[in-house]
């Protein structure tokens, strides 16, 4: 048992639900130009749910993150845990064990003291070690080694487990993460992501993750929600999402290799992609109107001559971890990306033919990019 018996404030759980929340910062630079960081935002996480805020560079997440901590308020809007206002809960029954993009360690404390603070302020030092241990199992490193260093004697990796170990050592109900594993090494992190998973579902303890990377995204996450540009796009599992996307946008940020896409207008009921030829569309569209089709690089094949449209390959570019290989190809004179088993045999230069699955195609409006079904 890693924690002793899950037992207390271990074994509590905890809701949150953000309604309406919105921040708005002023950008110095900028003449104190308005920057809509969080808009109107909505959302209810489960007890023990493990939810993932995916999204580009300065969607938000962080500040949402912030704002679901209480280290900041929401402008407008309400933030409450397990129904009660956050605001309504002093800072030292709120339960949260957090971990930042940018660690935040006091640079004259030694690991060990970092650590030990919240146990320590209650007299449970002794705690310490086994709650140490649990983030040597998560994090895949003897960690006792760091304990005796002080900040600037830790590489940014270093930093972030005793970051990470000082989020565990306490009593629990609420993990916020910011991107907590992204000066890992990359052998350390796909097992960090596996333990933390198990401990969150061992223990029922409530899960906030933020990532920019689908992958973790998806290693991690019950559920994944979605965000651009300070709003909610799509949320669901990453399957969902990624094959039944709402949006160009989602459609894009979701899958390796990216979506192909290609811009046509609707005539005589059809998509007309110029010298990408004519599909049928899902449902009616008006005349003239721009739609944008995805097809995905999984959904191509190559096949012999006689059935498939040829194709000039551009690049091969092998991707041994992921185990496939990517070729850009001119087809049609558009550019592709198709992905093909890792070990199969093609050079630049070389003519493939393609068979398409257009029963696989997505359909986005060419102005909204909302996906048209
Ligand atoms: P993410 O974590 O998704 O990269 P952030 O939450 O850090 O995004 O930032 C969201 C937006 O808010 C960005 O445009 C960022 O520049 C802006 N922002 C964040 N914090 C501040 C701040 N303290 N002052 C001014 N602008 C900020
Ligand atoms: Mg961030």
């Amino acid at each position: 048992m890693l924690w002793g018996e899950p037992q207390g404030a271990c074994a509590a759980m905890r809701t949150i639900t953000l309604k309406n929340v919105s921040k708005t910062f002023y950008d110095k630079s900028r003449k104190l130009t308005p920057v809509l960081a969080i808009k109107d935002f909505n959302l209810h996480i489960e007890d023990g749910e493990a939810v993932v805020l995916l999204g580009p560079s300065g969607c938000g997440k962080t500040t949402l993150l912030r704002l679901i901590a209480g280290l900041d308020e929401p402008d407008t809007g309400e933030i409450y845990y397990s129904g009660t206002p956050l605001d309504a809960i002093p800072i030292e029954e709120r339960g949260i064990g957090m971990v930042f993009q940018n660690y935040v360690l006091i640079p004259h404390w030694e690991s060990r003291k970092t650590v030990g603070f919240f146990l320590r302020l209650r007299d449970r030092e002794e705690e310490v070690p086994e709650h140490v241990n649990t983030v040597a199992n998560i994090t895949g490193v003897d960690i006792e080694n760091l304990m005796g260093r002080f900040p600037r004697h830790l590489s940014g990796g270093e930093k972030q487990r005793v970051s990470i170990a000082r989020a565990f050592a306490r009593d629990l109900e609420l993990l916020l993460f910011d991107e907590p594993f992204a000066n890992l090494d990359a052998k350390f992190r796909g097992q960090a992501r596996v333990e933390l998973k198990r401990l969150i579902q061992e223990f029922n303890v409530t899960l906030v993750y933020v990532t920019h990377d689908q992958v973790e995204a998806m290693s991690v996450a019950d559920r994944i929600v979605v965000i651009n540009a300070g709003r909610i796009v799509q949320s669901g599992a990453y399957q969902a999402l990624h094959d039944d996307p709402d949006s160009l946008f989602v459609a894009e940020f979701l899958g390796t290799p990216t979506i192909n896409t290609f811009w046509g207008r609707v005539s005589d009921g059809e998509w007309d992609g110029s010298y990408m030829g004519r599909a049928a569309l899902p449902g009616p569209q008006p005349n003239g109107s721009e739609v944008i089709v995805g097809i995905r690089p999984e959904h191509i094949q190559i096949c012999d001559a006689e059935s498939g449209i040829p194709a000039t390959i551009d690049r091969v570019i092998p991707f041994y971890a992921e185990k496939y290989t990517l070729l850009d190809v001119w087809l049609r004179k558009r550019r592709w990306r198709i992905q093909v088993p890792l070990h199969a045999r093609f050079q630049p230069g070389d003519t493939v033919h393609c068979l398409l699955d257009w029963s696989r195609a997505l359909f986005f409006d060419g102005q909204t990019g909302g996906r048209i079904r």
